[in-house]
């Protein structure tokens, strides 16, 4: 079995010597940390929430087929299909609240109106 590297921790100014990961615990905790409080809607998914995903997506394509509901276009055929918080979570929506389907170029779209505040579904 091939062994691991040893290294420093990532974080500037630990001298601490990790194997598997890039930081020791104490900072990978802390990096998890922030990354969940900075990206909300992709660190947090649970194995839970993933499947429940899933499963929405799922649902909509034996229903309708390969078709992307569209955000502020029409529907269009699309196979490459991921669910969308109808609430984005990064404005308030809960994780576990109502999804809806949209192809990953719409979901992008509406992801980024989020972010500047103008989405008002
Ligand atoms: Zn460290
Ligand atoms: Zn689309």
């Amino acid at each position: 079995m091939p062994r691991a590297t040893a290294r420093v921790c990532a974080q500037p100014g630990c001298p601490q010597i990790v194997r598997d990961n890039n930081r020791c615990p104490q900072h990978q905790r802390e990096r998890d940390a922030y990354q969940r409080a900075t990206v909300p809607t992709k660190a947090t998914y649970t194995y839970a929430e993933q499947k429940r995903r899933k499963a929405t997506v799922d649902a909509w394509r034996e229903e309708h087929g390969d078709w992307c509901p569209g955000y502020e276009v029409p529907a269009y055929p699309s196979d490459r299909l991921t669910a969308d918080h109808l609430t984005p979570v990064g404005l308030g929506g809960a994780q576990d609240g109502p999804l809806g389907v949209l192809c990953i170029s719409c979901n992008a779209r509406k992801g980024s109106r989020v972010q500047r505040g103008t989405d008002t579904r």
